[in-house]
């Protein structure tokens, strides 16, 4: 057999390649586009799909808009207002978005519309990419704030269309997403809405509970309970060493959230939500800690809920391991789920909802 020749591929088959790996589904892209929202500092954010995401997403924010002469560039490749250069990202980057990719690609793999209008703008514009073919900035009626739009995803790739799942699967990983984010920010008001019906509304009044409320209903947020975790509170009494140094040099700063009651529970671990720094994050060390506080006192396959908030030292966790940002690695592994699994613990003794076990290390 004669060796192929090799070939570049055109930039085209580049950007489809390369937009598989950024957004694979329907909950990627919304994942993407509610992060953009909140990082341009929204109150609301409305996430409505049609078909599960696959025939339809909007997201539509109050946020600090997008200027009409700046559109273009933010669906531009590698094109974003939130770093300069590879010295703020060694600075840590505070935006949940930085790598300037998903409009772009999104745009490759779909029909995107980008409309917004900054509060001190007196008319809103809006730009349209169609697989990739960037149109023309228009001037466009709307509120303030942004609105993008995103139809009949992947359907120029035909391959990646043929990978998505029914309808209802795609829709439960968008919904998986969406209360992702409405816990982690409960000072805004996140809805979803699915073929013109809402799932859920948060009222974005600050309170987590009130936010467990809107997305889990009344039985489970009744069943919370509070959990609240320090290294000082933890250590404090055995060795009498906690101090502010101490705190500052933990490999957990704290945890902190709500667990259900032992006996509120589901089939599946998809309620168990942790989050790192404030990001949403899937970390199967997190979620094993949280399930070992229960000890013996879950029924066989069921799992609880909870919305867990861990803090570690920004240089110890590296959630850049994955361009979709949600599997994360601790330096301190060990620390850390010993941490989450006090602090559960803590949290269900003190309710009576597990029985004391041999005093720990
Ligand atoms: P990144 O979020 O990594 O910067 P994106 O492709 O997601 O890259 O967005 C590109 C740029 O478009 C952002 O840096 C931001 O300036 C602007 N942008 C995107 N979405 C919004 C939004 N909802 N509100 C305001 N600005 C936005
Ligand atoms: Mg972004």
């Amino acid at each position: 057999m004669e060796p192929p020749d090799i070939e570049r591929l055109d930039e085209r088959t580049v950007q489809r390649i390369a937009a598989g790996e950024v957004v694979e589904r329907p909950a990627s892209v919304v994942k993407e586009l509610i992060e953009n929202s909140l990082d341009a500092g929204a109150s609301r954010v409305a996430v409505s799909v049609e078909a599960g995401g696959t025939e339809g997403i909007r997201v539509r924010d109050d946020g600090v808009g997008i200027p009409a002469d700046q559109l273009e560039a933010a669906v531009a490749e590698h094109a974003t207002s939130k770093i300069g250069d590879i010295e703020d990202l060694d600075r840590g980057v505070a935006t949940l978005g930085f790598r300037g990719e998903a409009l772009y690609t999104v745009g490759a793999v779909s029909r995107l519309t980008v409309r917004s209008r900054p509060p001190d703008a007196d008319a809103g514009a809006e730009i349209t990419v169609d697989g990739g073919n960037v149109g023309d900035v228009r001037p466009a009626g709307c509120p303030e704030g942004t609105t993008v739009e995103v139809e009949d995803l992947f359907y120029n790739t035909p391959a990646r269309e043929k990978f998505l799942k029914r309808t209802a699967t795609e829709f439960d990983r968008v919904n998986a997403v969406v209360t992702g984010y409405a816990l982690a920010n409960p000072g805004v008001a996140v809805s979803l809405e699915h073929d013109g019906r809402e799932t859920f509304a948060t009222e974005g009044n600050g309170d987590l509970r009130s936010a467990v409320l809107a997305v889990y209903g009344r039985e489970v947020a009744e069943s919370m309970i509070d959990v609240e975790w320090t290294p000082a509170g933890d250590g404090a009494g055995a060795d009498g060493a906690a101090g502010d140094s101490a705190e500052a040099d933990a490999p957990v700063g704290r945890v902190a959230g709500l667990v259900s009651h032992p006996e509120t529970t589901r089939s599946t671990r998809d309620y168990l939500s942790t989050y790192v720094n404030g990001r949403y994050v899937t970390a199967s060390a997190l979620r094993e800690a949280t399930l070992n506080a229960y000890g013996g006192q879950l029924a066989p396959d069921r799992y609880p809920f909870a919305v867990l908030f861990v803090e570690v030292p920004s240089g110890d966790v590296d959630v850049n391991v994955h361009p979709r940002k949600l599997e994360v690695r601790f330096d301190e592994e060990s620390a850390v789920r010993s941490a989450v699994e006090t602090a559960v613990e803590d949290a269900l003794l003190d309710h009576g909802l597990i029985r004391s076990t041999a005093p720990r290390g």
